[in-house]
């Protein structure tokens, strides 16, 4: 499966020839499979020549064959020359388009990554809770705690049961205390489930005040990830807090894209924490300061690597300053830099085209 590890070694991986990298939509509400076949077969045509034949056919065989058709979209990567070749089926919706190049075309990746990468669902009531694990819309783990029940107590009220065991009778304040006590301890079962996962974000869901008050008891770090939350009965279906947590994650993306880039323009005409513009871009990259890389989308540049240090340019003014090695020509220095900023551990978000005027493409610092 897929996960922030393949993504690191895909982002480190150089070939010595042509890659193909292919992204296929394969939303079964949309078309067939047959006519998926088809739209591939199409695709490839297009970079005939450019990569192999040998990848191209690993690919056909691989959808013709192999494929189960599970998951909305696949990610295949080949270059059979080198024994390399992976194949991702994803949950999370992706964009169909087909690369060569001496490195995997990893942006979209990077991007799903960012959006539905690590995040749990914590569905809570008066009584327990449901944590759920998805990384890239799989569910990955799950984990139930049931604290004491509600209706015993509501129930019990004056009767013998409660009478003999409790003495006092049962009143609204006490059914306030064990509601208190139950989200209490399921906020902890939270804690050491998210220990356990390290999630990214977290979402919360169940009845509106129900969720405001198990707020209330987690600790700080985790309230620093809740994202949003949503209304869901208890016995909901996975399939159902899976289709939810989406819906949210897709328009909190919109809304952190748009915070991202007045973040990084501002920074930038501030001249502290941020970069505008490819040149720029790159030297912060090189350095490794980037936090968050602020990219449009289908935006290419060629550009100049040095051959010892990896230092990507636009303009190569002898040799490299850093190192004094040589630059070679490469076709797409925007790919490069998004698979170095992925390596040091920064985070990518694809933009729409003009959403940062006609800088394309800038970066948030770490420092
Ligand atoms: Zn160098």
């Amino acid at each position: 499966m897929f996960d922030e590890k393949t993504l690191r070694e895909l982002a480190s991986l150089e070939a010595n020839g042509p890659i193909l990298s292919v992204y296929l939509d394969v939303d079964s509400t949309q078309h067939s499979a047959e006519e998926y076949k088809l739209i591939l077969r199409e695709m490839l045509k297009h970079v005939d020549g450019q990569a192999n034949h040998e990848d191209v056919e690993a690919v056909k065989r691989y959808v013709d064959l192999a494929y189960d058709w599970s998951g909305r979209g696949l990610a295949l990567f080949s270059r059979t020359d080198e024994d390399l070749w992976y194949a991702f089926t994803l949950a999370v919706p992706v964009s169909s388009g087909v690369t060569v190049a001496a490195k995997p075309y990893i942006s979209p990746l990077v991007e799903l990554n960012g959006l539905y990468g690590r995040y749990v669902v914590a569905l809570v009531d008066r009584q327990g809770g449901r944590f759920f694990l998805f990384e890239m819309g799989h569910l990955v783990d799950q984990e139930g705690t049931v604290g004491e029940d509600i209706r015993r107590v509501r129930k019990g009220r004056g009767s013998s049961v409660v009478g003999m065991r409790g003495g006092a009778p049962a009143s609204g304040r006490k059914e306030a205390e064990l509601v208190q006590r139950n989200l209490k301890d399921c906020a902890t079962a939270l804690s050491h489930f998210c220990q356990r996962h390290h999630p990214r974000q977290l979402l919360l869901a169940g009845a509106e005040h129900t969720i405001a008050q198990f707020q209330e008891y987690l600790p700080g770090a985790l309230k620093d990830v809740v994202v949003g939350a949503f209304a869901a009965d208890m016995d909901a279906k996975e399939g159902e807090i899976q289709e939810r947590a989406f819906i949210i994650l897709a328009e909190l993306m919109a809304a952190r894209k748009q915070s991202v880039i007045e973040a990084t323009v501002t920074a930038a005409a501030k001249g502290q924490n941020g970069a505008l513009g490819l040149e720029e871009t790159l030297h912060v990259a090189h350095e490794g300061r980037v936090q968050v890389l602020v990219v449009e989308q289908h935006y290419h540049a060629p550009g100049y690597r040095c051959a010892g240090c990896g230092y990507l340019t636009t303009q190569p003014q002898g040799a490299c300053s850093f190192c004094n090695g040589t630059f070679t020509e490469i076709p797409d220095a925007v790919e490069a830099v998004v698979s170095q900023v992925v390596e040091k551990g920064g985070t990518v978000e694809v933009i729409d085209s003009h959403m940062m005027m006609n800088a394309h493409i800038g970066a948030l610092l770490r420092y």
